[in-house]
């Protein structure tokens, strides 16, 4: 029986319920009066139900469909203004004893090259990482308890925080580990980490079971219940994300949208970050031998939908994108994207040679930082390397209130500027410095409150002159 309060997977992403939403959402793709007031309430920018973001995602009709795409936008603009946070994946190591059928490190896997950095090798990559001007990591690693323990992981992020090299300082790690006890992610917190990510991958059990047919990862329950865990242990910012492709997306975009529902209704406090992988070509995998694959507008709808559905929490896209879709996305409502990634173990250091290959998956957003980051410029966005908000304690509700009072002008938009102006004048080229101070000088002006842009003018000037790390 379907129960958001549960602490029970299979009460709280219910399959009947999933199943009676998608068949309401198909009955109802082509009323118009009903798509009308979901939109009307979605304008209140108070978010929708499950059931209610199922029928504007089933609806085709093409003048509704627009109207979702710009009210998508409208509520990207309000809540997260022109700000693009920037993150890059940090990869530990792809030791792995599941059995993952779409991932390349799964255990039957001879021909992949496994790696696990040492504490050395850490450090070398984060200087690399730290070089291109990063400041917010995410960590990834396969699930092996003997290569990769927590030890190993709370190991490599005391590691990260500790490197200061130049002016380069890793400010927040999120961390991308499989489900694990309570008693992990209390050492998690306690090392200090951003947000704890786990995909779901797919919120269909049956097809879940069949995924992962061997190793820890095969439990569904396990896996589902991790955010509870998490936030049992103290961790106030989770990251749901399912992996496209996998399932049938009309049910696992209501497999989200409950497990989002679910964690507000339990915790007070829904996810911070939703992220939207689609499944990719990889050693010894290929994509099309999954149905479920999605074609870009689809990719598109969805991104729209989640945002209108769950306005105050991120949306991650990777470079598994290409420019042209992360272009299209990030219009519509992502808000944090990766810049110049490498998702091989050991790769920012150094190229990988070509019988030693390591890599999770290919990735088509080639370009370097500042290519990125110029052209999020070119496009009007500004890019973030701001952290601050977990660095001054505002995570879970506190975060949300911050949203929620419209004080993100006052507060994230002048931290963002102060972040990309250090990466100005700390890592970019010639031509990406000059377009971004440009960006700087009028986008300061839109701080409405007085003395808040005058703060921020002064620190400008201070980074300037030399000084690191200011924030709101
Ligand atoms: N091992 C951890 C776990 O079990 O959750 C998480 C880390 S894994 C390195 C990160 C994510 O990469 C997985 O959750 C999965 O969604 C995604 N992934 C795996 N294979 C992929 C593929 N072929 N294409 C795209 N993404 C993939």
């Amino acid at each position: 029986m379907y129960n958001k309060m549960s602490l029970k997977a299979e009460e709280f992403i219910c399959h009947e319920e999933v199943l009676d939403t998608l068949s309401y959402a198909q009955a109802n793709k082509d009323n118009v009066e009903l798509i009308d007031q979901i939109l009307a309430k979605a304008r209140e920018r108070k978010g929708l139900e499950h059931r209610e973001a199922s029928v504007l995602l089933a609806c085709e009709i093409p003048e509704k469909i627009a109207e979702i795409y710009d009210l998508a936008e409208q509520i990207k603009k309000d809540f997260y203004g022109n700000r693009i946070v920037m993150f890059a994946p940090l990869y530990l190591s792809n030791y792995c004893i599941n059995g993952c059928v779409y991932c390349p490190y799964h255990g039957k896997n001879k021909h992949i090259a496994r790696k696990k950095l040492t504490q050395d090798e850490v450090r070398a990559e984060v200087i690399a990482l730290q070089d291109m001007g990063h400041k917010r990591l995410a960590i990834e690693a396969g699930e092996d308890p003997v290569n990769n323990p927590i030890e190993y992981i709370l190991e490599c992020i005391d590691t990260i925080y500790s490197i200061q090299h130049k002016n380069g300082k890793i400010r927040r790690v999120n961390v991308n580990i499989a489900a694990t006890t309570v008693e992990n992610y209390r050492k998690l917190h306690d090392a200090g980490i951003g947000t704890y990510i786990l995909f779901q991958e797919t919120y269909h059990k049956e097809s879940y079971e069949k995924l992962h047919p061997t190793g820890p990862k095969h439990d569904y329950a396990y896996h589902t219940e991790a955010m509870d865990r998490a936030m049992e242990g103290g961790i106030d910012d989770v990251g749901l994300g399912v992996l496209f492709g996998l399932e049938l997306y009309k049910y696992e975009f209501a497999g989200l949208l409950m497990h989002a529902e679910h964690l507000e209704a339990v915790h007070g406090v829904g996810p911070h970050t939703i992220s939207v992988p689609r499944i990719k070509r990889a050693d010894d995998i290929d994509p099309d031998v999954f149905d479920n694959g999605i074609d870009d507008d689809t990719f598109a709808k969805i991104c729209a939908c989640i945002r209108i559905a769950v306005p105050y929490t991120g949306m991650i896209i990777s470079t598994r994108e290409s420019q042209a879709v992360r272009e299209k996305v990030i219009r519509l409502g992502v808000s944090q994207i990766s810049g110049g990634s490498k998702t091989s173990v050991g790769g920012y250091d150094h190229p990988e040679p070509e019988n030693e290959r390591s890599e999770q998956f290919d990735v088509s957003d080639t370009r370097t930082l500042d290519e990125v980051v110029r052209w999020l410029m070119d496009l009007g966005y500004i890019p973030s390397f701001c952290t601050a908000c977990y660095r001054e304690g505002r995570t879970g509700d506190r975060f949300m209130m911050l949203c929620k009072n419209r004080q993100i002008l006052n507060c994230c938009h002048p931290n963002a500027l102060m972040t990309l102006k250090e990466y100005l004048m700390d890592y970019a080229s010639e031509e990406t410095r000059r377009i971004g101070e440009e960006l700087i000088a009028r986008e300061i002006e839109e701080v409405p409150t007085e003395k808040v842009r005058e703060i921020a003018k002064k620190h400008l000037e201070e980074i300037e002159a030399g000084q690191r790390d200011f924030r709101f």
